[in-house]
């Protein structure tokens, strides 16, 4: 069914099947990042109201646990139907709170609605084992159960997906949820609320809080009845979350920071290269934890690298997400401009040259220019830190050897590129990259039917693919015996 975008933008949690507030009656305002107005409030809630949250996904869980892949596939369809019908809504609503441009949105929420119908089907196929015994009259099953209620926590970034990501794979198995999304993008993740309930998923199967990180945050991993939490975030407060279940032991799933490497070799096809780097760099105004943070190009092709790179990235056409023909709207809040004007200006005092843009846009608030930064050096902070902006540093290299070690010289390994038209090169670059996604003469290689996950500091466990049910489930081994055979 079609709907308006007010029905989408809840301002209450979801819990239990109900619409409600926060004790408090505390709300947390939420601004729209192209004109800085405030679009809205969600409850400020805490403890207490997630603890309500987990008992009620604990109460639903004993009887979903009990339906059949089939039936909860079928649902999880109509979920998906739902989400395509309002595509274009629930993009609006996303613009409205995280800015991106509308055509990025619909895709985003395009690809949670397949993911969404990518878990329906591998739920299905959830199979258990039966073990050659060694014991004549004794028969061994492995079987494989939902974990239980999930905790998850979002980003603003991808606030439909992210969750896609997470819902999919839960709602499969038979676990149920406590979502807890990002404080400036929750109109999405409640969203995600209305359209369960339009589904037909039985009350408490998913629950959402929004409000306090840390209260929430410490709720549901202290509390025994959440049997994983499964965070999309930073680095520093996944290994928080990661700290803060030990007491419970429970299973965990993180999807963390990057510091994505694009090699660029001189065999490789320049065009498609800088038409890769375009998009592998200022999606969502480079705000994506697999967007490059780091270019390194080999010094035959170096010079004119950067050249088209700038030319293109001067191209690029910023506004208000909701205005045709943008293509990079604005940073999410002011503190996202002043770090990235930080990291230029530290690589300027060492030494690098803007190529292309270099500041705050004209249009002003958190709007910035597409910028391009040549003569990059490993002393430079984006070596080391995350980006999280529309800024492009190009470090130049002579050997592969050197490219593959300045590649890897990272704490993170989520995303890596690479572009080059010889084969063997292509492997032996592939095989040295201590990355878990490897883009090769790709920019964009993001797809539900591939395991999406970090190495290193990136992460912990894998979304999407055939693996994306497997940290949702534990495994159990039944021995059968006395069986007279
Ligand atoms: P963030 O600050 O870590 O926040 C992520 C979520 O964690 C938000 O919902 C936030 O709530 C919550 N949070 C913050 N402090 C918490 C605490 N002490 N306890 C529990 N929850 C807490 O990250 P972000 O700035 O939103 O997102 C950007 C980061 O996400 C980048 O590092 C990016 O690389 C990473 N990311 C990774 C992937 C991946 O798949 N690997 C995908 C997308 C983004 P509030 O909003 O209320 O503060």
């Amino acid at each position: 069914m079609l709907h308006k975008i007010s029905h989408f933008k809840r301002e209450a949690n979801f819990i239990g099947g109900a619409w409600v507030n926060a004790d408090s009656g505390q709300t947390i305002d939420v601004v729209n990042p192209a004109d800085g107005r405030t679009i809205g409030t969600v409850p400020r809630s805490g403890r207490a109201e997630t603890r309500r949250a987990i008992e009620a996904a604990e109460a639903a869980f004993h009887s979903w646990k009990k339906t059949s892949a089939d039936h909860r596939a079928k649902l999880m369809r109509k979920l998906h139907d739902a989400i395509m019908d309002n595509q274009d809504t629930l993009a609006e609503l996303l613009v409205m709170e995280q800015g991106k441009p509308l055509a990025e949105a619909r895709g985003e929420v395009g690809i949670s609605a397949a993911y969404i119908l990518w878990f329906a089907e591998e739920g299905r196929r959830v199979y258990g084992e039966v073990v050659p015994s060694p014991w004549a009259d004794r028969r061994i099953l492995v079987t494989k159960e939902p974990v239980g209620v999930i905790g998850a926590i979002t980003p603003w970034n991808f606030p439909s997906s992210m969750l896609a990501r997470k819902l999919g794979p839960a709602l499969a198995t038979g676990c149920t949820a406590v979502a807890k999304p990002a404080s400036q993008t929750p109109y999405s993740g409640l969203a995600w609320g209305v359209l369960c309930e339009e589904a037909g998923f039985p009350d408490g199967v998913v629950n959402i809080v929004t409000g306090s990180a840390s209260e929430i945050g410490d709720e549901l991993c202290e509390n025994p009845l959440v049997r994983k939490i499964t965070f999309t975030g930073s680095t520093e407060v996944g290994k928080t979350l990661i700290e803060k279940t030990a007491g419970t032991v429970k299973k965990v799933s993180m999807e963390l920071g990057g510091n994505a490497p694009f090699l660029v070799f001189d065999d490789a096809d320049i065009d498609r290269a800088v038409e890769g780097a375009i998009a592998a760099k200022y999606r969502n105004s480079g705000q994506t934890c697999v967007c490059t943070n780091r270019f390194f190009v080999q010094a035959g092709i170096h010079d004119r690298f950067v050249e088209k790179l700038s030319a293109a990235a001067r191209k690029l056409n910023v506004g208000p997400g909701l205005e045709e023909g943008t293509q990079q709207g604005p940073l999410i809040d002011m503190n996202a401009v002043e770090k990235v004007e930080e990291l230029i200006a530290d690589a300027t005092d060492k030494g690098a040259r803007v190529t292309a843009g270099g500041g705050r846009h004209e249009l002003g608030g958190s709007f910035f220019q597409p910028t391009v930064i040549a003569n990059a050096t490993t002393d430079m902070r984006f070596m080391e830190e995350e980006i999280f902006g529309p800024v492009a540093p190009v470090f130049r290299f002579e050997t592969e050897e050197e490219a593959i070690r300045l590649a890897n010289d990272t704490a993170f390994g989520l995303a890596c590129y690479f572009y080059t038209g010889d084969l063997g090169r292509a492997f032996r670059v592939m095989e040295g990259l201590k990355y878990g996604l490897v883009g090769v003469n790709e920019g964009i290689i993001t797809t539900v039917e591939a395991p999406f996950g970090g190495l290193k500091e990136s992460g912990l466990g894998k979304e999407g693919g055939h693996q994306g049910v497997e940290d949702y489930l534990d495994t159990k081994y039944v021995c059968i015996g006395g069986l007279g055979l």
